[in-house]
This record gives structure tokens, C-alpha cells and sequence, in this order.
């Protein structure tokens, strides 16, 4: 559980006493905490989004290895013209995955701050992936 100081603004683990300084700790839901100025709460925000972040691009490598990684196993047991074609295409397909969700988790992070946490879940997924490709569709003629 989050607790938040009243003196310092540090946020705990927890707890009663701050562990920075000793002063009184709210819950974020408190009444009291709400009276916190609103610097308190972006910092706050900033933090969170930075590990969700950083979790997702844990993830984002994890994920595109994998794909990556399973294609080019699945490539050796192919004959001779597909077995490379597959080992590139695979090797393609985790970077891509990779770079997708890389960039996907930085626009999340920027999202979510700038909307204070407010917004609804499926709103932001939107706001994530609509803007994952280049749109350069250009019309010729
Ligand atoms: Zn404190």
C-alpha cells in the first residue's frame, strides 16, 4: 500500500511514521492528500509511468527475442531456399515486435502523464496505437 508524507511528500511503503523524516502518513485516498499540491501528484505519475515503462521495455526485448528467436529455430528444419528466408524473416518479425512495443511503451508513458491518469484504459490503448505508424499514405495523381 502507498503512503504518501504530509511533511515531505516522500511516498512510503506504508507504515505510519515517514521514513524520511518521521511526519504523518496519508493514504493517496485520504482527504487529506487530496489537499497536496498538484506538483505532488505529477511527480507521483512520472514515477509510476517511468517503471511502467521500463517494465514494457523489459518486455517489449523479451517478447521480440522470442519471436525472433522461435522463427529461426523453426527455420532449420526447412529446405535449403525457405530455411534462410524464414531465419531473416523471423529475425525481421522480433525487431519489429520489439521496436513496436519499444515505442509503444514511450508514447503510453507520455499519454498517460499527460492525461493525468485519468483517462479510460481502452481511450488510452487507442491513444497508443494509433499513432504506431509512420501515416504516409500519400495519394499519387
Ligand atoms: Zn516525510
Amino acid at each position: 500500500m502507498v503512503k504518501i508524507c504530509l511533511a515531505c511528500h516522500y511516498v512510503n511503503a506504508g507504515g505510519y511514521r515517514c521514513t524520511e523524516c518521521g511526519g504523518k502518513l496519508v493514504m493517496t485516498s485520504d482527504p487529506e492528500a487530496k489537499a497536496l499540491p498538484e506538483s505532488v501528484w505529477k511527480n507521483q505519475r512520472v514515477d509510476y509511468g517511468a517503471r511502467r515503462g521500463m517494465i514494457m521495455r523489459f518486455l517489449a526485448i523479451f517478447i521480440g527475442a522470442s519471436v525472433g528467436l522461435y522463427g529461426l529455430r523453426e527455420s532449420f528444419g526447412l529446405a535449403a531456399p525457405w530455411s534462410r528466408v524464414v531465419a531473416v524473416g523471423s529475425v525481421a518479425l522480433g525487431l519489429s515486435t520489439w521496436w513496436a512495443l519499444y515505442r509503444a511503451a514511450g508514447r503510453g508513458v507520455r499519454v498517460w502523464i499527460l492525461a493525468k491518469g485519468r483517462v479510460h484504459t481502452g481511450r488510452l490503448a487507442r491513444a497508443i496505437f494509433a499513432g504506431w505508424w509512420p501515416r504516409r499514405v500519400r495519394k499519387t495523381g
